[in-house]
C-alpha cells in the first residue's frame, strides 16, 4: 500500500505571510502538500471536501478566531482528532484558559519567525506520524471487519484481515522467525473474543501465548469483546491478552489502545536489537570479526556433541614468524594483517563451521560434515591462498594442524585441539608453511 501525502491546511489571514510559510514549508517537507486560505469560512469549506493530517491556524483571522475554528474541527467528522496547532504573536491568557476546551493541540509563538515556525511543523509531524504498524485481525463478522479495517487503514495502519483463528494461526506460522514469510510478520493482533470456528479468540490468545511462546511485548493482543460483565474481561487477561476494547467500539479508545500497544511493540524490538548487538560485541573478537576464544569455550562442546556435526574438522592456522612482522614494520602493520587475515577466513569459512580468534596470531576453525581427507585438501588451499594474500603489502605464510574426531566420534574438543596443537608443532618442526595431519 503506497504511504499517501501528509496534507497540510494553513490558515492566515495575512497573504504575504501564507506566501512565505508555504515557501518555506516546500523547501523543508517536499513530500507534504501545503493548502492554505484566509478566512474561518474558507478553512470550513475546505475540511468539508478534502482530509487533512495537521491544521494551523492564526489566533486573529478577519471572519472568526482560531479557537472557532479548533472547536469546529474537533466537532467535525472527519478531523475530529486532527492536530491543530494556533500560531499566535504572544502568549495569550485567552488560549491558555480556553485553548484546552476547544481542543488546540499545541501553539507556536509566531515572533521566532518563519523558519522556526517551518522547523516545528516538520518536527510535529514527525513525533505524530501516523502509526506505523502491520496488524493480524481476526472477526467473523464481515461487517465489522469491513468497518472496522477502513478504519484503522485511515489511520495509515496495514491490516491483515481474517475471519477464523486457525487462519490466523496459519499466518503466525508462516511470519514466524525462520518462517517462508518471515519478512512480513507483524506487529500486533487484534482479535474478536466470539469466533465461528473451532476456536474462539481466547483460544487463539492461549496459543499465541503457550504454544507460541510470544511474550505480551513480543506480540501485543488486543481483544474485542462484547459489553458483558466484568468475568469476560478477566479471563482476556488470563489468557495472556494485553488489553480490551468493548464494543460497540468507540475510535478514539480503540486508535489509543493500538497506539500504546505499537509502543509496546517497537519499544520491545529497539530493545531486542540492542540486547542482540551487544551479545554480537561480547563474542566477537573486535581486530579480526571471528569469533572470540570465550565464544569457543562457551559453544565449542555443543558443537562437537551435536551428532548432525560429525565428523568435525580442527584446523589450527598459525602466522610463522609474526613477531618479525611486529618488530620490523610496526604493531600497526601486524594488526591490518591480522585484521585481513580474518576478513579472508570469514569470507572462506565453509557453511556451519566457526571461525575463532585462539590466540594471539592463532586462528581455529571448526568444520562440520567433514571428511579428513576433505580436510587436508582445503587447508592445503587455504595454506595457499594465504601465501598470495599480501595482507597489508606483506608476504605472510602460516602453518596448519589438523585433527579430525572421524574415528573418534566421542573425543572432546580439548582432545581434538590437543591433537591438532600437536600436529600445528610438527608443521612448525618441518620448517614452517605446511599443513600436518
Ligand atoms: P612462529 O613462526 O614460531 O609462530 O613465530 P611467531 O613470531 O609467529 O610466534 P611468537 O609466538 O613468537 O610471536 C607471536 C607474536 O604475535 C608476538 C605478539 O606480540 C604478536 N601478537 C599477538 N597478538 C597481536 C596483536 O593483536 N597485534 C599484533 N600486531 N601483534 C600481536
Ligand atoms: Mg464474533
Ligand atoms: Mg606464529
Ligand atoms: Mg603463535
Amino acid at each position: 500500500m503506497p504511504r499517501k501525502l501528509n496534507r497540510i491546511l494553513v490558515v492566515d489571514g495575512s497573504e504575504v505571510a501564507r506566501t512565505i510559510v508555504v515557501r518555506i514549508l516546500n523547501e523543508e517537507m517536499p513530500e507534504t502538500e501545503i493548502i492554505t486560505c484566509g478566512t474561518v469560512a474558507e478553512a470550513c469549506a475546505w475540511l468539508e471536501r478534502s482530509q487533512f493530517d495537521l491544521i494551523t491556524t492564526a489566533l486573529m483571522l478577519p471572519d472568526k478566531d482560531g479557537l472557532e475554528l479548533s472547536r469546529y474541527v474537533r466537532a467535525s467528522r472527519h478531523h475530529h482528532y486532527t492536530p491543530t496547532i494556533v500560531v499566535s504573536g504572544d502568549a495569550d491568557a485567552r488560549l491558555l484558559r480556553e485553548g484546552f476546551a476547544a481542543g488546540v493541540t499545541d501553539y507556536f509563538d509566531k515572533s521566532l519567525g518563519y523558519r522556526a515556525f517551518a522547523e516545528f511543523i516538520k518536527d510535529f509531524m514527525q513525533r505524530n506520524s501516523g502509526l506505523v504498524g502491520r496488524i493480524l485481525y481476526v472477526e467473523d463478522s464481515q461487517l465489522a471487519a469491513t468497518v472496522l479495517m477502513r478504519l484503522m487503514e485511515r489511520h495509515g495502519l496495514q491490516v491483515i484481515h481474517t475471519a477464523l483463528a486457525e487462519e490466523a494461526l496459519q499466518l503466525l506460522r508462516d511470519t514466524a522467525a525462520g518462517g517462508p514469510k518471515e519478512d512480513e510478520g507483524f506487529d500486533i493482533v487484534i482479535t474478536d473474543f466470539f469466533l465461528q470456528g473451532h476456536l474462539t479468540g481466547g483460544d487463539l490468545l492461549h496459543a499465541i501465548r503457550a504454544r507460541f511462546h510470544y511474550s505480551q511485548q513480543e506480540m501485543p493482543v488486543l481483544v474485542l469483546t462484547g459489553s458483558e460483565a466484568d468475568a469476560k474481561q478477566v479471563e482476556v487477561f488470563h489468557a495472556g491478552g494485553n488489553d480490551f476494547v468493548a464494543k460497540p467500539i468507540v475510535e478514539e479508545v480503540l486508535m489509543a489502545r493500538i497506539r500504546s500497544l505499537l509502543l509496546i511493540k517497537q519499544q520491545f524490538a529497539a530493545l531486542k536489537r540492542q540486547t542482540d548487538a551487544m551479545h554480537r560485541l561480547a563474542i566477537t573478537d573486535s581486530l579480526t570479526r571471528v569469533y572470540n576464544r570465550r565464544y569457543l569455550l562457551d559453544h565449542g562442546e555443543q558443537f562437537m556433541a551435536s551428532r548432525s556435526n560429525h565428523p568435525v574438522a580442527a584446523v589450527l592456522l598459525d602466522i610463522d614468524h609474526f613477531k618479525k612482522i611486529n618488530d620490523n614494520l610496526g604493531h600497526i602493520t601486524g594488526d591490518r594483517v591480522l585484521e585481513t587475515l580474518g576478513r579472508l577466513l570469514l569470507d572462506r569459512l565453509p557453511e556451519h563451521a566457526m571461525a575463532v580468534r585462539f590466540g594471539g596470531e592463532e586462528f581455529a576453525l571448526l568444520v562440520p560434515r567433514c571428511q579428513s581427507r576433505n580436510a587436508h585438501n582445503c587447508a592445503e588451499g587455504l595454506r595457499r591462498e594465504i601465501e598470495a594474500l599480501e595482507p597489508a603489502g606483506v608476504t605472510i605464510t602460516v602453518s596448519i594442524g589438523l585433527a579430525s574426531n572421524q574415528h573418534h566420534p566421542d573425543m572432546t574438543l580439548t582432545q581434538l585441539l590437543n591433537h591438532a596443537d600437536k600436529a600445528l608443532y610438527a608443521a612448525k618442526a618441518q620448517g614452517r608453511n605446511k599443513v600436518c595431519a
